[in-house]
């Protein structure tokens, strides 16, 4: 199995990548709205399918990306019953089987974080994705969304901690950059839960928490609830042309594209004078100014039209496009693969 965890900086959430490595079928679970166009991007250079997205619970502190993803990727939706969220394609409830060959998960049903709150368990009981249920050496808190205490107290101890001791739990967030940890850990190590605590000392650790009201939950929840829908389109790319952001985080554009557009386009080409001579040459109308003077001639690049910058093989010209952005272009791309790639095309 394809297995890749993701972060979400801003709401400290895991996000999961699972797919079969011979069907290319994936699934995320918990994808979050602003990480739409990462999580695209990594499925597209892994070569992946979405085939499904996966909630946990329904989320307070981030809007999910599920319906963003199924009207870009066509992915199913897959949510808890007890979520009460509309709009999912599947509602699953606890010992369900989600079918996806290497990837496929059983659902555990583990409320009391939320009353619709799911751990999804590897088929082998390998890993688990516990979501707020069960975080690393933590619980998620139990003080809204009908949260309860003793609930998540049994829950855990009933449904996770019966997996076995090696079992890997990854967890919704982490705080602290903890990434993943085990049930054995957790069992003798966690502070809230583990050793020899009792329904009653759980309940009086997590009741007297003192938590701030959580920031996003008056949009959250209610976006959540429709899973993720948004007035907001769902766009593959800006206005001005097929711009796609990479995993990497530069924005690429298709050389079929550009060859015919390029009368409505800046083309850069920071190539050294040398090379344009080369045999891969040149193209017509280009503007040449080598990657070295970039930053000082920045202000020679019109600011009329899109900016499309190349080089040989596409690196150089990422860095450019780095270099015009800090210069206050906006509507910039680099050329995919360079001309390298433009010569096999014939273009
Ligand atoms: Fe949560």
């Amino acid at each position: 199995m394809l297995f890749r965890q993701l972060l979400d900086p801003v709401s400290s959430t895991y996000t999961y990548l699972l797919a079969d490595e011979t069907t290319r079928r994936a699934l995320l679970i918990d994808p979050v709205f602003e990480q739409f166009e990462r999580d695209r991007a990594l499925l597209a250079e892994l070569d992946l399918e979405l085939s499904l997205t996966l909630e946990t619970h329904v989320h307070a502190d981030h809007v999910t990306a599920a319906w963003r993803l199924r009207q870009a990727l066509g992915s199913q939706i897959v949510l808890s019953r007890r979520s009460g969220a509309s709009g999912a394609d599947r509602y699953v409830d606890d010992g369900d089987l989600i079918e996806e060959g290497e990837a496929s998960l059983i659902v555990r049903a583990t409320p009391g974080h939320t009353n619709g709150c799911v751990t999804y368990v590897r088929k082998d009981y390998s890993m688990a994705f516990t979501g707020d249920a069960l975080l690393i050496r933590s619980a998620g808190r139990t003080d809204f969304q009908d949260g309860d205490a003793r609930r998540l107290y049994r829950s855990i101890r009933e449904r996770i901690f019966s997996l076995p001791a090696n079992c890997l739990l990854h967890p919704g967030h982490d705080y602290s950059g903890r990434t993943v940890t085990t049930v054995g850990e957790e069992k003798r190590w966690n502070p809230r839960i583990g050793g020899e605590a009792s329904e009653d000392d759980f309940a009086g650790y997590m009741n007297n928490l003192g938590l701030p009201h959580p920031k996003q939950i008056d949009v959250a929840v209610p976006a959540n609830m429709k899973c993720g829908e948004t007035e907001q389109s769902a766009a593959a790319h800006p206005g001005w042309g097929p711009v796609i952001r990479t995993f990497a985080g530069g924005l690429e554009i298709d050389p079929h594209w550009v060859a015919d557009h390029h009368r409505m386009l800046t083309i850069v080409d920071v190539r050294e004078a040398a090379e344009l001579s080369g045999e891969l040459g040149r193209i017509d109308g280009a503007l040449h100014i080598p990657i070295g003077e970039l930053k000082a001639r920045a202000a020679e690049i019109p600011r009329d039209k899109p900016v499309v910058c190349l080089c040989r093989s596409g690196r150089r010209s990422a860095q450019a496009c780095t270099i015009l952005e800090k210069a206050g272009i906006t509507e910039l791309a680099n050329l995919a693969g360079g001309m390298i790639r433009w010569r096999a095309g014939r273009l």
